[in-house]
């Protein structure tokens, strides 16, 4: 066999299920060891300077830098005790993942060797802006970024460094990260969503929201990984003819956890439990060699940043396994893609959930009114919510027939969804709430516990009981981005429905009526975002088109949104994002779609010019010496006799003509593409004509995987890759 493929699986089949992370003792003995939270911070400084962390935490007050030098100094002091040598910022730039840099505590001041870590060294550090993503806001001649602490989320202890979650902006002041336009989102839906549940309880004075993620991931072993180029470097097998069987026998999901996954899932468990990360369901997921993890839910911004800490320890881990995370959205064609499932809800600090229906009348008016907001939210931004997911490789996933569709559309199960259609029944437009009709209603919506709620796998946006399950957040995408759209669209909606019950209420309706009058308004607006059918057929199809629905069909075309009026006031008027750090996003996003897609389709033309195309040849050879040896045996009549070898001769030499033909295509494409000043302009080429011609290319390819001698073909194929 191919020697590269067939080292590969040699090595792969001495590897073993060990465990390497095992503690001897019950998990809830070393949870959260290696995070410092608020009760042990007490015990590292004064009683004033934790009384300023806490503040900071819960209300977001500025920290005065001599607090801040002596909060510094316990967090060394508490590093220290674990062996901790270098601290880093942790911040989460416009990349999908992490950045960080080590910086040693340790110090040398006339000879005399210490521990240095300061309030400054803490509250703000300065990485070079220039070297990450920042759509043109960071100037030539000042390339300074501040990477600053958010207290909001707590220090911790990672591979023996103190990590400490930063915000990134830069020198002027502009966004340059995910978690900055979250925080921001998030402040504004807590102002407007307090206004709305004020209308019904005066003392609510906070809301924030709930974050439950769901990670899907594949494993491929680390040798077989290593043996396929593309994997290597865009996390995506770029050609592979499909495995005979995949996962059309539905054995995998939910299936017992092979004994090497389940030691690498143990491990990992380990390690997250260190970090107060509390993950609760493990299990296989539909495809083969794919998986699902989920922690129980929790505040956003601690959320998402554990679901980023969460994939770092997850690739660690899986090193000392000889096991490769892929949590690319659409590692193999064929078999399904990952998603990263955010279940959504939002809670007054009073302790309500806000859509959770409820046992009398006002509770339910109340749920009314969040659901009627959420519903017009994302009925009026829906292409720019499905737009926020919308990177190349959610692309490969989304609309696949499989995950969720391009399209937007929530699903609220039956018994709501008929409650809607009773409310859009009724007859009088302003309903009084004395009125026997709206009393009905209200009182229709029973108490739907998540667990006895109908599910809808179809659906990008579904709601589950308590929540809403936004669906088709891709596995490899840093969810803030995502969650701060969803955020903001449903703050201006919560912020629109207290204005116009305040209008009706100062025009002399009475409050429960007024609501009830906005309500039916809403759900009147955003009718046709409600979709409870199989969102994958084509009927859903035609009908979201003619509903008027914009899909996105072309990621690059659909950033367009982003230009859209009613998106840069949305964002300008929360204080989410100015109109600059908008444009710089939509720079950052057709930009990385580029430099991504051009990846891919420089590995393609390596696999198939430098791999594919010589072991076709070297069959070939074969089947010419087999022809010319039956011809020296058998004389003329070698032609019948090798007719199937001649045939397969030439079909080989077409696909070889084909591919060669088409990657150079490729280079011209993408020529062509890069001469395109304009980026947006640039990224459209490449969606077009890079993607259509790298179709082809990987249609002669996997042509010819079926073709060539298994002993000959140089990379691990599907079903190494899915079933080892
Ligand atoms: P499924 O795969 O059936 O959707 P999982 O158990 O995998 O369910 O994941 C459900 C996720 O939703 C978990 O992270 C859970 O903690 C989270 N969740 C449950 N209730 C809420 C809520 N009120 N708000 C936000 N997330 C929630
Ligand atoms: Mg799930």
């Amino acid at each position: 066999m191919a020697t590269f493929r067939q080292r590969a699986l040699d090595e792969a089949a001495t590897h073993t299920s060990e465990r390497f992370y095992v503690e001897d003792r019950p998990a809830s003995k070393y949870f959260g060891q290696n995070v410092l939270d608020l009760d042990t911070m007490r015990g590292y400084m004064s009683k004033q300077a934790y009384e300023a962390v806490l503040a900071s935490v819960k209300y977001g007050a500025k920290l005065d830098r001599n607090v801040s030098n002596e909060i510094a100094s316990g967090m060394k002091a508490w590093a220290l005790e674990k062996g901790v040598t270098h601290y880093t910022h942790l911040f989460q730039p416009l990349t999908d993942s992490t950045a960080e840099k080590h910086e040693a505590f340790v110090y040398v001041k006339d000879g005399k060797a210490f521990e240095k870590f300061n309030g400054s060294a803490l509250v703000q550090q300065e990485p070079d802006a220039s070297s990450f993503p920042n759509g043109g806001l960071r100037n030539t001649f000042e390339a300074r970024g501040y990477s600053a602490w958010d207290p909001s989320s707590p220090v911790f202890i990672m591979d023996g460094t103190l990590c400490i979650p930063s915000v990134f902006v830069s020198y002027t002041g502009e966004a340059l990260d995910t978690k900055v336009p979250n925080l921001k989102s998030l402040h504004a839906l807590s102002i407007a969503a307090t206004k709305v549940a004020n209308l019904f309880d005066e003392s609510v004075a906070g809301v924030k929201v709930n974050l439950g993620i769901e990670q899907e991931y594949f494993l491929v072993d680390e040798s077989l990984y290593a043996a396929r180029p593309d994997l290597m470097l865009c996390n995506r097998t770029v050609i592979g003819h499909t495995s005979a069987k995949d996962q059309q026998l539905e054995d995998h999901y939910f299936g017992a956890i092979p004994s090497r996954v389940s030691s690498f899932m143990k491990d990992f468990e380990t390690e997250a439990y260190k970090l107060g990360i509390l993950l609760q369901t493990r299990h296989n997921e539909v495809a083969p060699n794919q998986f699902e993890c989920a922690p129980v839910f929790c505040e956003a911004t601690k959320a998402i940043d554990q679901n980023m800490m969460l994939m770092i320890i997850m690739q660690k881990v899986a090193e000392k396994h000889h096991l490769k995370v892929i949590f690319h959205e659409k590692p193999f064609d064929g078999v399904n893609g990952s998603g990263k499932h955010c279940n959504w809800s939002i809670m007054t600090d009073t302790g309500v959930n806000l859509l959770s229906p409820g046992k009398t009348p006002t509770k339910n008016l109340q749920f009314l009114s969040f659901y009627a907001s959420v519903l017009r939210a994302v009925h009026k931004h829906h292409l720019l919510l499905m737009t926020s997911v919308a990177t190349l490789s959610n692309s490969y996933r989304l609309g696949g027939g499989e995950a969720p569709p391009a399209v937007m559309s929530v699903f609220s199960g039956s018994t709501l969804y008929g409650v809607f259609k009773s409310i859009l029944e009724m007859k009088d437009a302003k309903v009084s709430a004395a009125s026997q009709e709206a009393i009905r209603i209200v009182n229709s919506i029973p108490d739907i516990f998540p667990d006895n709620t109908d599910r809808n796998r179809t659906s990008p946006f579904a709601f589950t009981g308590n929540r809403f399950e936004f669906r088709a957040v891709g596995s490899s995408q840093n969810v803030a981005t995502a969650v701060s759209v969803l955020n903001s669209v449903v703050a201006e909606s919560l912020n629109d429905f207290r204005a116009q019950v305040d209008e009706l209420e100062a025009a002399g309706e009475d409050r429960s009526s007024a609501v009830m009058a906005i309500v039916r308004k809403f759900i009147s607006e955003a009718q046709d975002i409600m979709f409870e059918g199989n969102g994958y057929s084509k009927e859903w199809e035609e009908e979201a088109q003619r509903r008027g629905l914009r899909a996105v069909r072309n990621v690059p075309e659909s950033y367009e949104v982003y230009h859209e009026a009613q998106t840069v006031k949305l964002f300008g008027d929360l204080g989410v994002l100015a109109a600059n750090e908008v444009e710089a996003r939509f720079e950052i996003l057709n930009e990385t779609y580029v430099k991504k897609l051009q990846i891919e389709a420089r590995i393609m033309g390596d696999i198939c010019l430098n791999h594919v195309i010589p072991a076709a040849v070297r069959y070939q050879n074969v089947l010419i010496e087999n022809v010319k040896g039956m011809k020296d045996i058998f004389g003329a009549e070698y032609a019948d006799l090798c007719s199937s070898e001649i045939e397969t001769l030439k079909k080989i030499s077409t696909y070889i003509n084909n591919i060669s033909a088409d990657v150079e295509a490729l280079v011209e494409a993408r020529k062509k593409a890069n001469k395109i000043a304009d980026i947006a302009e640039r990224a459209k080429m490449y969606s077009h004509e890079v993607k259509d011609m790298m179709n082809k290319v990987r249609m002669s390819a996997d042509n010819l995987e079926m073709l060539v001698d298994d002993e000959m073909w140089p990379l691990p194929k599907y079903r190494e890759l899915l079933f080892f």
